[in-house]
């Protein structure tokens, strides 16, 4: 792999132990891995990329994605309405789209891609996609195929196997026509993992365990996969919690909170990070932060479906780990982490009348790539330092929208006309270069989403 050495960088966020931020100042790429920073001499071997109107600093990390919902988005029945009908209307649209063949591995991929592309366009350098949707109760392929794009557009994928295995007509929660045994999603499990699993801490691939939540799953999932994630290093266990949905199941059906109930099933260690967390209990984050699970703050779909934000003030000055994603696009229409960064620097503003409270530009850019980092136990990723992932995202700092800027990184959170990269680095390979997809023909990639799209409901 040829060297990079991006020259020159206007404003390097590193997000380092010390979170330093350089001005004017090279960084060279070499081998997969940040390998020096400071004023540094071009070799002949390496490729310059001029960064003077650049703000650097890592890619950013979707902690917790649904790649299947690119084409699920804007849907007219499900614009305004409850969670709980909302699930329901997007599981049968699913259903209707399986019964009809469009529910497919190879529709899945397509619309993976698409989902990937936007995601590199907007500065995210690794996604951790949770597929749980296995119409028919069948496993189809449709993980392996959103993994086989993800080696294609060049983007870093921790590929959650997602489950549904506690039917409601079994006193669950789970549709089912979806839900699956519990034997074959760990079946399904075990083998994805020796297929695909890249224990490596720069691997480009590795597969997580990731029911989709303790009122559609059986607590045997959750304590089968905490044994397998204990075998198997850097096998991640990822899953909704207090997402409105789960609170009430959990006490009438175990008589235990959420956390309890997958803190039973070996579920509170640093293996583990948490989507929404909307509505938990102030009183049990101090045991969030000493069982090291990460937090996943997703403001988008919780604002869409009318929560309040989650209490991420609460969770930083109590010590959690806390990263940043945005969903599935079903519940937020978009894969645009950077736009969500900004609806977040202002949503929390509206919850707390002390401006100490609010989540500053910096915070949420460090939530965002660091924080995300650590929640999928990856700290040699979301940070800009020697041996560290080559993942990079850069912006443009001089364009007319950011005229008048005083401070750049604020500006990128708060300003922009579009949350479009300049330039975006994947473990060591350009994938965006003058805002446009370099690794995979962007137009190519949506004018085929397009084309597979199954006719609107
Ligand atoms: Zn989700």
């Amino acid at each position: 792999m040829p060297g990079l050495l991006l020259a020159n960088v206007a404003v390097l966020l590193t997000f380092d132990g010390e979170d330093r931020e350089l001005q004017n100042v090279d960084v060279r790429v070499a081998d997969g891995r940040i390998s020096e920073i400071g004023d540094l001499e071009p070799q002949a071997t390496e490729t310059v990329i001029d960064c003077s109107r650049l703000l650097v600093m890592p890619g950013l990390v979707n902690a917790h994605q649904h790649l299947y919902q690119v084409g699920l988005r804007c849907i007219p029945d499900l614009e305004r309405i409850l969670l709980q009908e909302w699930l329901k209307g997007l599981g049968q649209l699913c259903m209707q789209w399986w019964r009809d063949g469009h529910f497919t591995p190879e529709t899945i991929a397509t619309m993976a891609r698409a989902g990937m592309v936007e995601s590199l366009l907007c500065g995210v350098t690794t996604v951790a996609d949770q597929h749980y949707y296995y119409p028919g109760g069948v496993t189809e392929p449709y993980l392996e195929a959103i993994i086989s794009e993800a080696q294609a557009v060049g983007i870093r994928l921790n590929a959650g196997r997602g489950t549904m295995t506690y039917p409601r007509s079994e006193g669950g929660e789970g549709p089912d026509d979806a839900c699956q045994s519990v034997d074959e999603v760990l079946r399904h499990s075990l083998e994805l993992i020796d297929a695909y699993h890249d224990p490596d801490p720069l691997g480009k691939i590795r597969i997580d365990l990731a029911p989709c939540g303790p009122h559609v799953d059986r607590l045997e999932v959750f304590s089968s996969f905490a044994e397998i994630a204990a075998e198997n290093p850097g096998v991640g266990l990822h899953t909704h919690l207090y997402e409105g949905v789960d609170t009430q199941f959990c006490r009438r059906r175990y008589g235990r909170s959420p956390w309890q109930v997958i803190g039973e099933a070996g579920w509170h260690n640093d293996r583990v990070w948490l989507a929404h967390m909307v509505d938990c209990p102030r009183g049990e984050i101090p045991s969030y932060a000493a069982a090291g699970v990460g937090l996943v703050h997703l403001v988008a779909p919780d604002l869409r479906m009318g929560f309040r934000p989650a209490p991420v003030r609460a969770w930083l000055n109590g010590g959690c780990t806390v990263g940043f994603g945005t969903t599935g696009s079903a519940s937020n229409d978009g894969c645009n982490q950077m736009g969500d960064l900004r609806l977040a620097a202002l949503t929390h503003r509206q919850h707390s009348p002390q401006p100490e409270n609010w989540l500053s530009a910096r915070e949420l850019l460090a939530m965002s790539t660091r924080g995300s980092a650590r929640c999928l136990s990856r700290p040699a990723l979301g940070t800009i330092t020697p041996g560290a992932g080559a993942d990079l995202a850069a912006w443009d700092i001089t364009t007319v929208d950011r005229v008048g800027v005083h401070d750049p990184v604020v500006g990128l959170v708060l300003t922009g006309l579009s949350d479009r990269a300049d330039l975006v680095i994947a473990a060591g390979e350009v994938v965006v270069q003058d805002g446009r997809c370099v690794s995979v023909d962007e137009d190519e990639v949506a004018a085929a989403a397009r084309a597979t799209l199954p006719p609107a409901p």
